[in-house]
Order: structure tokens, then C-alpha cells, then sequence
């Protein structure tokens, strides 16, 4: 009796030890994991939540297939939309006529732009940033950059959740390229047929603002 007794003790001792066994191993699972999150690069410490073309509905286009150019690029350029983005409207929507309107009518690859910021400062996925976009007037973007702030900012004021989407949009694309924060510019420092992007969010990149936020993260790192 006593040695059933005992046999079952070391059973469930041995039990236990197993238990004890495997939760060691799932925590040292857990802490492999975490040390592994530690060594990959920080690049999208403070990065945008990128909504994708599928979250919003477009088409991902194979730029291979298509007239655009491939560039790397060496310089992040400022747009606005130039016309009134009111409140009522699906900027999914509108980014859904934006891309057909641009393929079929306008007959470019995609999307001009290659990021674009809505009213409440979401980024949404615009063309392959590694070909370069389209412009109606007459500088040449291959090697820019695109990112634009949907509105008329000739009208309006951009808001901080704006001005927040353009700094973690340009400190993602600076750190991917190995940018620094000087290439940061506006459309209208590059074509004198543009007042882009706007009377009211130009003015954040002559006093210096966009480049000295980029500049304060990149140092973060
Ligand atoms: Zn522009």
C-alpha cells in the first residue's frame, strides 16, 4: 500500500516535471521570439499603418507589365490633392476612381502618387514607390518620392493628424532609402506650373518643420 502510495507520488511528481517541462520550453520559446524581435532592424519603429491597395480596393498593378520607369528613389516630394476633400466623402472610394482615372483616361501605369493621406491622417498605398510616378506639369519624378495630402491646401489648413501622417510617411520612406531629411521638398520647388502642394502646407516645408521632425527620428534609431 505504502509502495503504490509512493509510486503514485513519483508519478505525479514526474507529472509535474513534465508540466513543468514544457511551460519552461514555451517561455523559452517566448523569450527566442522576443530576442529575435530585438535583432531585426528598427525600421518601422513610429511607421505609418499602411492601408494597402487591397484594403482599399484597388488593383495591384504589375509594373513590369506597364510604360512606367523603375527608380530608386533619392528625394521625398510633397503634393496636395489641389481639389476640396470634404468630410462626406469614401477617400477608399475616391482612391478607387483616382486609380481607373489614371489608368484609362490618363493612361499612366497607376496612381501618380506613391502614398496618400486622408483627412483623418491614414496612408494609403499608392503606386510601386520603386517606379517612378506621373505629373501633369513639366518636372521629371523619377528618382521623388510621391506623397500627397488629399485637399485643396490653397483653401484649407492641414490638421496635426495631417502633418503627423507626413512625418512617419517620409521618416519610413527615409530610413528605407537611406535618405537624410534634406531631400525632403515640395512639388513646386521643382516645376513653376504648380502652386503644390499649397499655400497652407507649403509653408512646413520652407520653415523647415517636415525636415527637422524626419531629421528628429532618424536620429531616434
Ligand atoms: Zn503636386
Amino acid at each position: 500500500m505504502r509502495d503504490f502510495a509512493e509510486r503514485v507520488a513519483r508519478r505525479t511528481m514526474h507529472a509535474s516535471r513534465i508540466r513543468h517541462y514544457s511551460l519552461g520550453s514555451l517561455a523559452f520559446v517566448a523569450v527566442v521570439v522576443l530576442l529575435s524581435g530585438c535583432t531585426t532592424p528598427r525600421t518601422d519603429v513610429g511607421a505609418p499603418k499602411i492601408v494597402s491597395i487591397e484594403e482599399w480596393g484597388g488593383v495591384r498593378v504589375d509594373m513590369r507589365a506597364t510604360n512606367a520607369r523603375a527608380h530608386v528613389p533619392t528625394r521625398l516630394t510633397l503634393h496636395h490633392g489641389g481639389v476640396a476633400f470634404l468630410r462626406d466623402r469614401d477617400p477608399m472610394q475616391y482612391l478607387r476612381n483616382l486609380q481607373t482615372w489614371s489608368r484609362n483616361t490618363r493612361g499612366w501605369a497607376d496612381i501618380p502618387y506613391h502614398y496618400l493621406i486622408d483627412l483623418d491622417g491614414r496612408v494609403y498605398e499608392g503606386r510601386n514607390v520603386l517606379f517612378a510616378g506621373d505629373t501633369n506639369t513639366e518636372y521629371d519624378p523619377k528618382g521623388h518620392a510621391l506623397i500627397v495630402v488629399l485637399g485643396n491646401f490653397e483653401e484649407v489648413e492641414p490638421n496635426p493628424a495631417q502633418l503627423e501622417a507626413v512625418v512617419s510617411t517620409m521618416t519610413m520612406l527615409a530610413r528605407r532609402f537611406n535618405l537624410s531629411a534634406d531631400v525632403i521638398a515640395g512639388h513646386k520647388d521643382f516645376s513653376a506650373q504648380t502652386a503644390c502642394p499649397g499655400k497652407s502646407l507649403y509653408p512646413y516645408l520652407t520653415n523647415g518643420f517636415f525636415q527637422r521632425e524626419v531629421a528628429k527620428r532618424l536620429k531616434r534609431d
